[in-house]
């Protein structure tokens, strides 16, 4: 067995595990995040059953994207810069870095041009620190007010990350989270919100314990990083 199916097979495992422990008995979507990765990792996922791939950088998706066609939903998930909006509404099935109500309004916007609707997910920085972007927990109420009013997008959920620590510190970070998401849900009752995207390679059990519905992992099953590539 490859080290790849190996390590997917583990982090199923570890996420069904989880689930088990979870109060919520919660469908997890795995997106497989294949950033300084190749492309043949990532076709290697597919074949060994992964339907969701994760990307931060535009450029990078577009290069692993134009090499043709694979049977996944592509998901954004870094900050992005607003010149960027264009490609990214061009592929991803998802954008979960929602982080401001001007890259919403951009993303609406582009996505108007080629007449989609985008998936998006509202990033909130939930942990407060200065070093994350995302939205402000207390702005909730005038975030969703305004987001509900840009044409172009389906808010589908929220994304956060939780401090890079001890998984132990982040359970409170991914409490709040869920409760977070649970009001969106009722602030957009009729809406499309199923989403919860927490928890990477370091705290995802965590994450599922909490409620996840949808985790981001790249390094539990690709490896460490090579940063230079
Ligand atoms: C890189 C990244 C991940 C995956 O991180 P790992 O620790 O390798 O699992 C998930 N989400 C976001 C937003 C990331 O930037």
């Amino acid at each position: 067995m490859s080290e790849i199916a190996d390590r997917l097979g583990s982090v199923r495992s570890r996420i069904e595990a989880a689930r088990a422990r979870s109060p919520y008995h919660q469908a997890v979507t795995l997106v497989a995040v294949t950033k300084f990765h190749p492309r043949e990792a990532m076709e290697e996922a597919v074949r060994l059953g992964v339907t969701d791939v994760g990307e931060n950088r535009v450029q990078e998706m577009e290069e692993k994207f134009r090499m043709g066609p694979l049977p996944v939903r592509w998901h954004l998930q870094g900050h992005l810069q607003k010149n960027k909006v264009k490609k990214a509404v061009a592929m991803a099935d998802l954008i979960q870095s929602g982080d401001s109500l001007d890259i919403l309004r951009e993303i609406g916007r582009r996505a108007g041009e080629i007449g989609k609707v985008q998936d998006v997910l509202l990033e909130f920085n939930i942990s407060g620190e200065a070093s994350k972007h995302g939205l402000d927990p207390a702005d909730f109420d005038e975030v969703i007010a305004a987001a509900q009013e840009i044409s172009g997008i389906r808010l589908r959920g929220l994304m956060c990350m939780a401090p890079n620590e001890d998984p132990e510190l982040t359970r409170p970070v991914f409490r709040k989270a869920r409760a977070l998401w649970e009001r969106m849900q009722v602030a957009l009752s009729g809406g499309a919100v199923d989403t919860l995207s927490m928890g990477m390679t370091n705290d995802f059990e965590v994450a599922v314990e909490e409620g996840a519905t949808m985790v981001r992992i790249g390094t539990a099953i690709f490896g460490p990083r090579d940063y230079n590539r």
